[in-house]
């Protein structure tokens, strides 16, 4: 090596966000590791796409009865590494487990080869549709939720018949491997599941790596499309799962008590670092004091280091910041916490009324827990504002009366009415956003079919009297077809 060669590092450690203390260390992968995982995987795709829906269910279910065992140890990894509360790990280990038996106990419902109507025209046909496995799907995850999130994918592509390689974030790469061994006893070493660790550029790898066959991605917009570019050099297809910053309507005639409460859990649990997280609410004039002051006496009833825990990215603390600071010198007004309740790594509740709405704090993902409160003179101008930024995640509504009709106005993937974020945990239903908030879907049956290639095929069971797909048709053959297409789609 010369004087002024770098030495590339072998090994990265991750921290406690709480104290900075290092909690584990784990290998940089470079490009020819991640290619010789992935090549791994192939084999591992053929060994499971061979079992059956049957056999995989079983060994998937073993897999869910072996997270349920090894539930707390898991939750303390996540704590570890993200400093969240040790029940909001838990909880989060909780809705992943339930996720995996629904994606295992559907997957061959959904995917299993079944019969279509072959139509009129096309009658001396059999037609069938089955769903098969990708082969290697690879995951890039976010360090928010880094059970949760990335088990989104996992499961299901699992479930689909997919090996996995996944890449966690570099904040949480402990996580990421306690999950892939925890499959690795079941599936007597085969590489079905694999983790690949190191920073960005061991995803960049991943992306590229021959023998990927989708690349399912959650994080942040902004490397969502470093992802795509990437993947577009192979037209390796892809999911994207980006950030949100989603609203809360609240209408006149809405339960305010549970409206606030909700206000305040989706804004504030997880430090607000929750993509589906409560980060602006539109509220109806005719209820805006009451509740405000509702919010107002929840929000301070929480704390950092308690209810939630700290920033798990340092510089996140500078963006919510930068966020405050924006929301007052245009005007809006604090009446919880201010600039002074960020003080890194945590960052104290903060409720903010009246902001522009093109204040920073309003259009750009804050991820921390930061409310934005701004009354509406009507229902119509709270969807007209929660649906004017770029993303497209999720929603929430408080409602008695108009709650399904306000939800179906808006341009979001989910909504929940009358509580918040429930849609994350009923696996039946599909999760994913529009616009900035990227695209496609995982959980519940379109969350199967993304990690599969749709194959059509048709079978002659006898040859029609008219042969039009051939050079042997006849004009009385083609006068014959139009006779019937007259009668059939002309009238
Ligand atoms: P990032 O976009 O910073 O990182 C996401 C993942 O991509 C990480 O594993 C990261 O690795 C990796 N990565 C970074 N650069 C590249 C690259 N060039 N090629 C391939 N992979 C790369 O997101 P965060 O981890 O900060 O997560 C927070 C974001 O995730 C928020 O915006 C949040 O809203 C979003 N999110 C979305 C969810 C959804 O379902 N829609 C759910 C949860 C979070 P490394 O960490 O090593 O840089």
């Amino acid at each position: 090596m010369t004087a002024t060669e770098v030495p590339i590092p072998t090994t990265f450690a991750s921290h406690d966000p709480r104290t900075g203390a290092v909690v584990g260390t784990h290998p940089v992968h470079d490009a020819a590791a991640v290619e010789a995982a992935v090549a791994r995987a192939g084999d591992a795709a053929k060994w499971w796409g061979g079992l059956g829906f049957a056999e995989r269910r079983r060994r998937l279910g073993e897999w869910r009865k072996a997270l349920v065992r090894s539930i707390d140890d898991l939750a303390r990894v996540v704590c570890d590494e993200t400093g969240k509360p040790f029940d909001d790990a838990r909880l989060e280990l909780v809705l992943a487990i339930d996720h995996l038996d629904w994606a295992a106990k559907h997957a061959e419902r959904v995917l299993k080869r079944r019969t279509v109507p072959a139509g009129l025209l096309m009658s001396n046909q059999a037609a069938s549709l089955r769903y098969a496995p990708i082969g290697v799907v690879g995951v890039i995850g976010p360090w928010n939720y880094p059970v949760f999130t990335p088990m989104g994918s996992i499961a299901y592509a699992l479930a689909a018949g997919n090996a996995v390689v996944f890449k966690p974030s570099e904040l949480t790469p402990g996580v990421g491997t306690a999950l892939a061994d925890s499959l690795a006893e079941i599936v007597e070493g085969r590489a079905l599941f694999q983790v690949v660790t190191g920073s960005g550029e061991t995803g960049a790898a991943l992306c590229r790596a021959p023998g990927i066959g989708k690349i399912a991605f959650t994080g942040s917009t902004a490397t969502g499309k470093r992802v795509m570019a990437t993947c577009a050099e192979t037209l390796t297809p892809v999911l994207i799962e980006c950030g949100g910053k989603d609203p809360m309507i609240v209408d006149a005639d809405a339960d305010l008590g549970a409206a606030a409460d909700a206000a305040v859990w989706g804004g504030m649990s997880n430090a607000g670092q929750t993509c589906v997280g409560v980060e602006r609410v539109y509220v109806h004039d005719a209820v805006a004091d009451a509740f405000t002051a509702e919010v107002v006496s929840r929000a301070r009833a929480v704390h950092p280091g308690a209810e939630f825990g700290p920033m798990t990215m340092a510089s996140q603390s500078d963006v919510v910041r930068g966020h405050v600071q924006d929301a007052l010198a245009r005007g809006g007004r604090a009446v919880v916490g201010g600039v002074e309740s960020v003080r890194p790594p945590f960052v104290d509740p903060v409720v903010i009324l009246d902001v522009p709405e093109d204040s920073t704090a309003v259009r750009e993902e804050t991820f921390g827990p930061l409310l934005v409160v701004n009354r509406v003179p009507d229902v119509d101008e709270a969807v007209r504002r929660a649906n004017a930024t770029g993303y497209g995640l999720g929603a929430t509504v408080f409602s008695k009366a108009r709650g399904e009709e306000i939800a179906t106005r808006l341009r979001c993937g989910m909504v929940s009415i009358n509580s918040v974020i429930s849609f994350a945990g009923i696996p039946s239903l599909p999760f994913g956003g529009v616009g900035d908030s990227g695209f496609g879907r995982i959980h519940g049956e379109d969350g199967l079919r993304e990690f599969t290639r749709p194959q059509a095929v048709t079978r002659q069971r006898f040859a029609l009297p008219i042969a039009v797909t051939s050079f042997r048709r006849t004009s009385r053959g083609m006068r014959a077809l139009l006779g019937v297409v007259k009668l059939r789609h002309g009238r």
